[in-house]
């Protein structure tokens, strides 16, 4: 017999662990920890600072301490074949933000409103 293990931190699995299961792929945790732990690094969950939203993606941005949506609707550049609008910067105008989108392709540029 082989002893079941833990599959995060591999320590073998007795009776005075918080055992868990996972049923999709019947793997054994001794903790809850450890599923959540295995989680994270199984689907690439890192943690972010709200103001650095944009690094991860780049369709959200930081505004008055809250994390928003950009209105902008689709990132392919109606100018060029294939290119791709990639945020450029922030403008304040009359008050109002606007984002700059520039294409990666050919440098065109749309200004989306942020309300
Ligand atoms: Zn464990
Ligand atoms: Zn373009």
């Amino acid at each position: 017999m082989r002893h079941v293990k833990c599959k995060y931190c591999n320590k073998e699995i007795n009776d005075k662990m918080d055992i868990h299961y996972r049923e999709d792929d019947c793997e054994f945790f001794c903790s809850k920890e450890c599923v959540v732990e295995d989680y994270i690094k199984e689907f690439g969950v890192v943690k972010v600072e709200a103001e650095n939203v944009r690094k991860v993606d780049k369709f959200k941005l930081f505004k008055n301490g809250e994390i928003y949506h950009s209105n902008i609707e689709d990132d392919s550049c109606y100018k060029c074949e294939n290119g791709t609008f990639m945020f450029s910067k922030m403008i304040k105008e009359n008050d109002i933000d606007y984002e700059i989108y520039k294409c990666n392709k050919c440098g065109n540029e749309i200004i989306i409103k942020c309300d």
